[in-house]
């Protein structure tokens, strides 16, 4: 097999893919039986494991949603008991109970197995250095990476979050290739270096860059490849399904394959529910089928996008995700218009004056809501001239009301003048009166 593999399910053909999906499915539905959670719901429907007969069966199998995981926090949907498992990591809890993933030994083998494969496949070997600066703790973009790195067996610089400066100092000193870094993050590095007047091709050895966890659009990469002289790959995660490794882009950078020998993908209507057509935008729901510990059954991610149509040049058949739109609960309601923030950040960044940072406030005046979008002018952009940036205000507040059909205030401000959150960047505030 070719070296660019580095498991045999990624070469494996649809019939492979989908036999070996099924052999899984049937296995998981009856490990959930030894959930108090799932058994209560497949006995109130009454639904057999053994009523499971083909992938199609899967939709007679209901949804499991971050509520279910709120309402029986901490411990209520495991499959396992407590003394088997090794790990867990926990959400936030800013809107109620946070929620816990808990994992088995052998949960987190495959875990990191899947991290390694997705770095693998960008080209990371044994030779590179690799520097993460994800948070640690119980955000999963540290100790995922972590693993997944260490298990390719790459020499791994666990920096974690933050201290910027020590970041270039860590790239410079152990000769990094490889960053991990959230996409605000990637450019903040990058606006850093431009003051410290470290230029990234002549003193650094950077070469790869993983960015995920926040949505963010193809010039948003393009101009981060650019900046940093870098390829930049995107990573989909999120902690319900483990973390990192669930989608990866591999080196044609056109879509993120989503391992399908550890997840079935449908792409559903989130009001109908029922599966949208291969290739429309709908949301996605993701089955767990190599879980121990705490098998998660057709769950809502409440993230949108679609499935890419037709096959990848790399030879992997592993169905394509499309970048993702946002979390239907980040759309924006505005005037009764709906808008997600990656449709403005699109339009941004078709302008080569303005930097990758952006900052959307919702705000009521004179009874009357609206919006103003800040955004940094390019540090490479210098323009005293009031009369051109107007017209580049102007311009911009136009191609913003074409594509959200409401027209902000558009305000531009100097590089590096917007605040940077400590973890996923803040792009919206919502400060509209609540009547
Ligand atoms: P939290 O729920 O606190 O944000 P997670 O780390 O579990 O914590 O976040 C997972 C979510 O992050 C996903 O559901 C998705 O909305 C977003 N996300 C992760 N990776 C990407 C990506 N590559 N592109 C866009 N959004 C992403
Ligand atoms: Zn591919």
């Amino acid at each position: 097999m070719s070296t660019e593999f580095y498991n045999p399910e990624e070469a494996y053909s649809r019939s492979e893919i989908e036999a070996l999906q099924l052999e899984r499915l049937k296995a998981t539905v009856s490990h959930c039986m030894n959930s108090g959670f799932y058994k209560a719901r497949f006995d109130s429907i009454g639904l057999r494991p053994q009523d499971i007969r083909t992938l199609d069966d899967l939709n007679r199998i209901p949804f499991t949603t971050k509520q279910d995981l709120r309402d029986t926090y901490p411990f209520g949907i495991a499959s396992v008991p407590l003394k088997d498992c090794t790990r867990l990591h926990s959400s936030s809890g800013t809107t109620g109970n946070p929620t816990v993933i808990l994992h088995t030994k052998k949960d987190l083998e495959q875990w990191a197995n899947a991290v390694a494969r997705c770095l693998w496949m960008v080209g990371c070997r044994p030779e590179d250095v690799f520097q993460n600066t994800s948070g640690y703790g119980m955000f999963t973009g540290g100790l995922g990476f972590q693993y997944g790195a260490e298990k390719l067996g790459m020499l791994t610089v666990p920096a974690a979050a933050g201290n910027t400066l020590r970041q270039l100092k860590f790239f410079k000193d152990f000769r990094t290739t490889v960053v991990h870094a959230i996409p605000s993050y990637a450019a903040r590095l990058y606006e850093v270096m431009c003051e410290q007047g470290i230029d990234p091709r002549r003193d650094l050895a950077l070469r790869t860059l993983v960015i995920g966890a926040e949505p963010h659009s193809e010039d948003t990469r393009r101009r981060i490849e650019e900046m940093l002289g870098v390829k930049a790959y995107n990573s989909f995660g999120m902690s319900e399904m483990c973390g990192p490794g669930v989608a990866f882009e591999c080196k044609e950078q056109n879509g993120l394959h989503i391992w399908e020998d550890y997840y079935i993908v449908e792409i559903v209507d989130p009001q109908t529910l029922e599966p949208v057509p291969d290739g429309e935008v709908g949301e996605l729901v993701l089955t767990t089928i190599n879980r121990e510990a705490m098998p998660l059954l057709r769950y809502r991610t409440r993230d949108l996008t679609r499935i890419l149509p037709g096959e990848c040049a790399c030879g992997r058949h592993h169905k394509r995700l499309d970048r993702m739109k946002g979390r239907s609960d980040d759309m924006i309601i505005l005037k009764g218009v709906n808008i997600f923030p990656i449709q403005i950040e699109q339009i941004l960044m078709q302008f080569q004056e303005l930097a990758t940072d952006y900052l959307i406030t919702l705000q009521t005046l004179d009874d009357n809501d609206g919006m103003t979008v800040e955004v940094e002018l390019s540090e490479r952009f210098f323009n005293d001239d009031y009369a051109a940036l107007q017209r580049l205000e102007k311009e911009i507040t136009r191609q913003l009301r074409d594509e959200i059909l409401i027209t902000p205030k558009v305000r531009l401000v100097p590089f590096g003048s917007i605040p940077k959150a400590e973890g996923k960047a803040v792009r919206v505030k919502d400060l509209r009166k609540q009547y």
